[in-house]
């Protein structure tokens, strides 16, 4: 019976170790050894890497099968896009529906309404973009130059338009006014996208005239999508540790009364 090679040893060895991923790397990493490929420790790393990487796919599979989960699912599986790819097919646009993106500063609202308006222009739409307080100010500059009327038909042509930033601040009553005008001239004719950081019940300290909100949000939402977008902001990611370790340093303040939103959406 000839001698065992150096090969059948290690293989001995491996299996009796019970390393069947080593030993399943073994002849590999041997012929790049030989070949100068691998140098004498980077091959050890190399087994007992293999070695590793199957032993933690098998703990993992165990941990799976012992939590009894429904069903393997990742985030890198989750198609976080999907609740909004039917508002890019635009048919909202064809329908003249509106959308309102309402959640706290930094989570998306004007990236989304963004990505809206830039898919319509895409498709060929007539697109105006303005923040809320923007939008009041051309409205009552063109009042005063006494072109209103000319510059609310010209607001009331594109098919669609986004109205950001909602809530930011307090509009004065002619603005508000001026604004209720626009969007009943709109209402049923182009559709609107809107952002706001404040809940609809909140609209009406804004206007200055819970009335008036509520006939605003009553067109509004007669032919609506809303997406609620909750979570942290997205601006505030990198900050996130050192606002951690602030908080860490303060005394701790008490427990809050409602679970932490989640991230995302409608
Ligand atoms: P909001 O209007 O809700 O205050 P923004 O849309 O301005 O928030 O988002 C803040 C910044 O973070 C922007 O630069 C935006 O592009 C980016 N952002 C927010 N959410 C995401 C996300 N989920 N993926 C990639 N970028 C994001
Ligand atoms: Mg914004």
């Amino acid at each position: 019976m000839p001698a065992p090679t150096l090969r059948d040893r290690l293989r001995t060895q491996l299996a009796d170790l019970k390393m069947p991923g080593a030993l399943e790397a073994l002849d590999d990493i041997l012929r790049r050894a030989d070949s100068g490929e691998l140098a004498a420790g980077e091959a050890m790393a190399e087994l007992l890497g293999s070695h590793i990487a199957l032993r933690n796919q098998r703990r993992l599979q165990t941990a799976m099968r012992s939590a009894r989960l429904p069903a393997v699912k990742t985030l890198a599986d989750f198609d976080f896009s999907f609740q909004l790819e039917s508002l890019h097919t635009l048919s909202f646009i064809e329908r003249r529906e509106n959308v309102v993106f309402l959640g706290p500063p930094g989570v998306g609202k004007t990236h989304l309404a963004v990505s809206l308006a830039v898919a319509a222009a895409e498709g060929g739409r007539r697109v105006y973009y303005a923040t809320l307080a923007d939008l009041i100010t051309s409205l009552e500059d063109a009042q005063q130059a006494g072109r209103l009327s000319h510059r609310l038909r010209t607001l009331v042509f594109p098919s669609l338009m986004i109205i950001d930033e909602i809530g930011y601040l307090p509009l004065s009553r002619t603005g508000a006014m001026l604004f209720f005008q626009l969007m009943s001239r709109r209402y049923e004719h182009a559709s609107t996208v809107l952002t706001s950081n404040k809940g609809f019940e909140d609209w009406g300290e804004v206007f200055g005239d819970d009335v008036m909100a509520a006939a605003l949000i009553d067109r509004l939402l007669h032919h609506c999508h809303i997406v609620n977008i909750r979570g942290n902001s997205y601006r505030m990611r990198q900050h996130r540790d050192l606002v951690g370790r602030l908080a860490a340093a303060q005394p701790k303040p008490p427990a809050p009364r409602h679970r932490r939103p989640s991230r995302q959406e409608a």
